[in-house]
């Protein structure tokens, strides 16, 4: 209790043609406001599906949520729609991959990022208008007067992701979640885009949630890092820690494909092979199990086909290896050859 965002015990289940999928299961994590948690995973790892739970997004009529979220204290999963309406864009905001999921290409820049301002805080439109140049000039757009009456397409790629970043934060939300938001972008822009996000952070100082399958990206991001795979939470601390000294064998290959990030220890370090787990029928045991090449390696008869690691509170990792094993074998792992 207290922390601005709390998810606890959350489990979220879809139904499907083949079955129902365990997309998130017993996922628990706080974020602070003015801090940034980044979550790690592939696709499929349920990091993008816990956001929009959050958000309230996901389709009511297939997706069975349970488990507990609060922001500032108050309760959304059991809030109306019209709640969370009126926290979507307001309090809480998100940033997509693709600015164009974000944006209509029939209306200006300026009108969409004055949108929202509008509906919450019942703004006049040449308020609103005024209030998207200000945006403009914040996230770096060069003569904002001018290209507010600019539509989606007369701006660069780099540009309109700017341009939703304004979108996102022109009601000055107290969370902002960003789903991969810079992975389109060529590696330039991503870093100016990343610095932007710092920057805007400081000035608004928003909780962000930052989703990545990329740990080099959020490296210089994040406070706290969160890795997921198959919609379990299996290693966090902060992201020094789980830089310096991972302990899940599934982060160990997340590094290796980590090439902007000490090209000396992540060149060693080799990738991971095979295929993320089926969320319809999940492996026993640990969900990595099938992937892992310590699987056998853990002592006192524990099974790692048969017994769930479990994720501590606070650092550490959902993994059956002993603290010096998890030490010894990641050494192992980035010794050259
Ligand atoms: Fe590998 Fe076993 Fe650890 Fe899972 S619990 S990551 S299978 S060693
Ligand atoms: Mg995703």
């Amino acid at each position: 209790a207290g922390s601005f965002l709390s998810v606890r015990d959350l489990h979220v289940r879809f139904s499907t043609e083949d079955g129902i999928v365990k997309a998130v299961n017993n996922l628990s994590f706080d974020v602070e406001r003015g801090k940034t948690l980044g979550i790690v995973g592939e696709s499929g790892s349920g990091k993008s599906v816990t956001n929009l739970a959050i958000l309230g997004l996901h389709n009511p009529r297939s997706t069975e949520i349970t488990g507990e979220i609060t922001l500032d204290g108050q309760e959304l999963t059991g809030a109306s729609e019209k709640t969370m309406e009126s926290l979507r864009g307001n309090k809480m905001a998100m940033i997509f991959q693709d600015p164009l999921t974000a944006l209509s290409p029939y209306y200006t820049i300026g009108r969409q990022i004055g949108e929202p301002f509008r509906k919450h805080t019942g703004a006049s439109k040449r308020e609103a208008r005024e209030r998207a140049i200000e945006m403009l000039e914040k996230v770096g757009i060069p003569h904002p007067k001018t290209r507010v009456d600019d539509y989606p397409h007369q701006f660069s790629g780099g540009m309109r992701q700017r341009a939703m970043i304004a979108m996102a934060l022109v009601c000055d939300p107290d969370l902002l979640i960003a789903d991969e938001p810079t992975t389109a972008l060529d590696v330039t822009v991503q870093a100016q885009i990343l610095d932007l996000l710092k920057d805007l952070q400081q000035e608004f100082g928003s909780a962000i949630i930052f989703i990545t399958h990329d740990l080099g990206v959020i490296a210089n991001m994040a406070d706290d890092i969160m890795v997921m795979y198959g919609g379990r939470a299996v290693e966090r601390g902060t992201t020094g820690e789980v830089l310096r000294a991972p302990q899940h064998p599934y982060t160990w290959g997340l590094l290796s494909s980590m090439p902007r990030l000490g090209g000396d220890v992540s060149q060693k370090l080799r990738p991971i092979e095979g295929t993320p787990p089926s969320l319809l029928n999940p492996p026993s045991g640990c969900p990595f199990h099938p992937r892992c090449e310590f699987k056998d390696k853990v002592p006192g008869g524990v099974s790692c086909t048969g017994d769930r690691p479990l994720l501590p509170e606070g650092r550490g990792a959902a993994c059956h290896l002993t603290p010096e094993q998890k030490r010894t074998y990641f050494i192992e792992q980035i010794k050259p050859r």
